[in-house]
Formats: C-alpha cells, structure tokens, sequence
C-alpha cells in the first residue's frame, strides 16, 4: 500500500533536521566545538550521518539526544506525523494515512507536542517580565507583607534586568493613574 512516509525522501528528512538542529553547521552536542569529522553513515539508515568531536571526542549522529533517537519508525514517518499535525489532522485520520496504529500515532503527536511547549520558555522570555509583574500585584490586597518583601528582594537581588523592568513598569502606571 503506498503511504504517504514511502514519498517522502530519506535524505531530505536527514537534511531538514540537520539545518533545525545545526542551523549555523554541524556542532559538538557536549562541548559545542565546531571541529566535527564526518564518520560515515549509520549502518540501518543511509542518510544518517555519524560525526566525532575532534575537542572532546564525543561520537553523536545526527539524531543523537533528539526525541527521533531509537524509534522503531524511520524518521519520515516522524516528519510526515509532524507535517499533518501542522495541518490540524486528527491522530485517527494521521494513523490512517500512514497505515500506523492508533495508539502509536497518539504516543508520537504527545511526544512530539512536548518537544514544542518545552522549547517554548526560550523563546518567550520576555514575557516572564508580564507575569512577575502581574503576580506582584495580584498579591497585594491579601497579603502585603509578601509583597514588600518580594519588592525588596527585587530592588537589592541578582536579577537585576526582571527587577528593574518590573519596578520602572510599577512606578510609571502609578504616576499616570
Ligand atoms: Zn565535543
């Protein structure tokens, strides 16, 4: 039965992880040398490249430490689930176009989801500034000494950045209302 995993290329699907993970060239996953050597390919999947570090002399490959490591499905199956749950396709609908089981395809959409949301701290940080502030304030009405004493650890503590934004951000809304 033609699947819709059996047209998508094996090196293609190598290549794509290759520039998400390695965006500016292959590095070091330990010590993020860029002094890699090319060592071959893996022995089950042709396109799999294996690397050594010349720093550190850490063997990875090009899945090595990713969530696509060890799978029993090859990676274009994983693309190719990752690719229609872009397209809003439901894991019943996704385990029929990849002629997959359910209950696997259930597991792969949960794991992959994961990988997303834990990405997603990195890339919002500045938002956290918001949420400080909106915790500090929320507190204010049950319990003050709390809030007085968060607002000194703020002025006097390491995170300068956070506590500086938050209180600037305080005083201004104080002053114009
Ligand atoms: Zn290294």
């Amino acid at each position: 039965m033609l699947t819709l995993s059996k047209l998508i290329d094996e090196d293609k699907c190598y290549e794509t992880i290759r520039t998400m993970r390695w965006p500016e060239g292959v590095c070091c996953i330990d010590c993020g040398s860029k002094s890699i050597t090319k060592r071959g390919k893996h022995d089950t999947y042709s396109a799999r490249q294996r690397y050594i570090c010349g720093e550190c002399g850490r063997h990875f490959d090009d899945l090595t430490d990713t969530l696509f490591a060890g799978r029993h499905q090859p990676l274009q199956t994983w693309m190719a689930c990752l690719y229609l749950m872009g397209l809003n396709v439901s894991n019943q609908q996704i385990a029929e176009e990849l002629s997959l089981h359910k209950d696997d395809v259930h597991q792969m959409t949960s794991e992959l989801r994961q990988a997303v949301a834990d990405k997603r701290p990195e890339v919002q940080l500045s938002g956290t500034v918001e949420f400080d502030e909106v915790y500090v304030t929320a507190g204010h009405k049950g319990q003050p000494e709390k809030v007085k004493k968060k607002g000194a650890r703020g002025a006097g503590g390491n995170s300068k950045g956070f506590g500086g934004t938050v209180r600037s951000k305080r005083r201004n809304r104080r002053s114009s209302g």
